[in-house]
């Protein structure tokens, strides 16, 4: 019986994923090195439940119940003991990873089941510096957790059924809709959407189109809901530059081979919208944003 469960890292990902276990019920602890992104996101998850508050979508007792199942850590074995589940969604670097997990298999439960939400680390590859490699799963939430419906649930090399069934149930308890992947390079989220971003991003490159030429034919051709362009800066280019990476490397197919304009972008800093320009220019604290004046 999953009750307990411990989210490590706190950001955008990890607030989120709090907040949909918590709203569901379960004892939520959410651990990070930082206190600023704890109390960070504590105030996403009060901000966001005050939307769906006024949107009517919970009521007044939700939202304290939810806030009341989560409690916030700094130390990990202190945030782990009782876990029945960790979702690990700390920063994207596979030293930083196997590094938390070789620690979580320390403190954690032994019967605990130990989830990755990475968007490309293997799984399998994060489960070997474990004792325990057929509890280790992907758990791969979509951004922003508590509107996205997907979550792709990636067993590992060794994964069993049974923990795989288990992610799978719990998954649909918070209203998602869990797809069951294998372990291989970008599992099939990234697999997809990486190429095509990176497809836009040669296809501006090239000097085929303009930034809102290209995010124009997939919104109203495709029926896309945000062009590529737009979308990966949304994601954050350094985010899609390190997964490419991972598809190259993991496949060794020069089909996934990093534009270089992307390449360039990261270097130069212009990572999208949390740095406040990628392909488009952001205005903080709006929803505005205009074409960035590189490509103009
Ligand atoms: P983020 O940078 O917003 O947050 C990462 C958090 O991890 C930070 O608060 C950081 O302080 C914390 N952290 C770092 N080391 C830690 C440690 N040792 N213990 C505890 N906390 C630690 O990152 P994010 O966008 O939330 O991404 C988290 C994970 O989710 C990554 O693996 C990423 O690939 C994956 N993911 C991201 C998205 C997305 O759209 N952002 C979507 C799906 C999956």
């Amino acid at each position: 019986m999953i009750k307990n469960i411990t989210v490590v890292g706190a950001g955008a990902m990890g607030n989120g994923i709090a907040h949909v276990f918590a709203m569901s019920g379960f004892q939520v602890n959410l651990v990070d090195i930082s206190e600023i992104a704890l109390s960070k996101a504590i105030a996403t998850i009060t901000k966001n439940l005050d939307r769906m508050l006024k949107k009517e979508k919970i009521d007044e007792a939700a939202k304290n119940s939810t806030l009341a199942n989560i409690n916030t850590f700094t130390d990990t074995a202190e945030a782990t003991k009782d876990a029945d589940l960790v979702v690990e969604a700390a920063t994207e670097n596979v030293d930083l990873k196997l590094k938390i997990f070789a620690q979580l298999d320390e403190v954690a439960p032994e019967k605990a089941i130990l989830a990755t939400n990475t968007s490309s680390i293997s799984i399998t590859r994060i489960a070997a510096v474990t004792g325990r490699p057929e509890k280790v799963i992907g758990m791969h939430f979509m951004n922003p957790v508590p509107v996205m419906k997907l979550v792709e649930v990636i067993r590992g090399y060794s994964t069993t059924d049974e923990v795989t069934e288990l992610i799978m149930d719990l998954s649909r308890t918070l209203g998602k809709v869990p797809t069951e992947v294998n372990d291989y390079p970008g599992f099939v989220a990234n697999r997809i959407l990486m190429p095509m971003i990176n497809e836009a991003i040669y296809t501006l490159f090239e000097g085929v189109a303009g930034v809102e030429e290209i995010d124009t034919v997939m919104k109203l051709g495709m029926a896309h809901p945000m062009g590529p362009l737009r979308l990966a800066d949304f994601i954050g280019l350094d985010v899609c530059l390190a997964i490419l990476n991972v598809l190259h490397d993991g496949f060794g197919n020069p089909k996934y081979a990093p534009c270089p304009l992307l390449v360039n972008m990261v270097m130069a800093g212009k990572i999208g919208q949390k740095a406040g320009e990628g392909f488009y220019k952001y205005t903080a604290g709006t929803k505005d944003f205009v074409v960035s004046p590189s490509f103009k």
